[in-house]
């Protein structure tokens, strides 16, 4: 039976579970991802920016007309946006300026004010993080999301996403693996899932360029190469990634992610992300880890259609030395 919902806000979450064919071949077991491309902002961060906005109100920190304000690579401002305007908030969004067109074409679209900042790493004042705290601070009547460090994004993974996938799987799951940019999703699914079975492995799966995979094989935050992938990639523990149950990790080229994105869009008709991509890379792995029977879930986090002028542009890719889709040409 379908549902009628009173708002917008009752289509955030519940996504169905797809088995993936050619990841589940090629690491002779069961592969499922979580469509989080079908929530209504198209990505993963939707459910992340309800739960920020409900506890802001809860708190009451967020009050009636007032303004929301965040720093994100895009998604989650896309989820704040759509959520703000079902309650009547205002975002205001600061964004790196090497993110994709698409996501800053969305949110001007969507009427959030877009700040673009240019990419700076975290320690200096001019990251987007810093400067959508200090905008938060300057305006009137308005709150920071601070979705890296504000536990209510992860625990909308333990309350939602971890027991629509325990529920999904009847019980019967043996692993879990995704990236981790705030590290909500990972931390959540994997502390949600623990609840239930102790025993599920939880795997993270990092990107070049991050640090994570380093600090949970060894305990040094150190980072190697670098990445395309937008939205995952972590330099640091933020609150949500304190405590996070991680049994074992893997470091996945963008390479391996982008064979993977190849794959879902020309044989199994999935169009995503790399992020997506790098995720079904790293539950191969898992796959081929905890061998034949096993059962591993991990998160399809966004739609490919958010990345036409950069994955799926061939002259994007050859810029940036990644191979181009096979089908298109560049400068074609
Ligand atoms: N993939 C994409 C495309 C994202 O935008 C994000 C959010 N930054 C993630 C994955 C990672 O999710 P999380 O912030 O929960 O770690």
């Amino acid at each position: 039976m379908t549902k009628i919902y009173q708002n917008m806000l009752g289509l955030i979450g519940d996504t169905p579970l797809i088995r993936l064919d050619g990841p589940s071949k090629a690491a002779g077991c069961d592969i499922y991802g979580k469509c989080e491309f079908l929530n209504p902002g198209a990505s993963v961060k939707d459910r992340a920016a309800l739960y920020i906005v409900r506890d802001a109100e809860q708190q009451g920190r967020l009050k009636p007309g007032g303004t929301i304000v965040e720093g994100t690579a895009g998604n989650t401002g896309i989820g704040l946006a759509i959520v703000a305007n079902a309650l009547g908030y205002s975002t205001i969004i600061v964004m790196p300026e090497t993110q994709s067109r698409e996501k800053m074409d969305t949110l001007r679209s969507l009427g959030a004010k877009l700040v673009l900042v240019p990419a700076a790493p975290y320690s200096n004042s001019a990251h987007f993080v810093h400067q959508s705290r200090q905008l938060a601070e300057e305006t009137e009547n308005a709150i920071w999301a601070n979705q890296f460090d504000n536990v209510a994004n992860r625990r909308a993974h333990i309350e939602t996403t971890a027991k629509e996938i325990w529920h999904q799987m009847e019980g019967r799951i043996d692993g879990f693996t995704c990236a981790a940019g705030t590290g909500g999703t990972i931390a959540g699914v994997g502390l949600g899932l623990k609840e239930f079975d102790e025993n599920i492995t939880i795997a993270l799966t990092d990107p070049h360029g991050a640090a994570l995979y380093e600090y949970f094989k060894s305990g040094e935050l150190k980072a190697e190469g670098n990445s395309v992938a937008e939205g995952i990639g972590q330099g640091r523990i933020t609150a949500n990634l304190e405590g996070a149950p991680i049994d074992t990790q893997f470091r996945i080229s963008d390479e391996d992610g982008l064979f993977w994105v190849r794959h879902m869009l020309k044989d199994e008709g999935l169009c995503l992300g790399l992020s997506s991509g790098i995720n079904i890379a790293g539950a191969v792995e898992l796959g081929k880890k905890l061998g034949p029977k096993s059962r591993i879930v991990t998160i399809l986090c966004d739609t490919g259609l958010r990345y036409l002028s950069t994955l799926y542009n061939p002259d994007w890719m050859a810029e940036k030395g990644l191979p181009p889709m096979p089908w298109q040409t560049v400068g074609g």
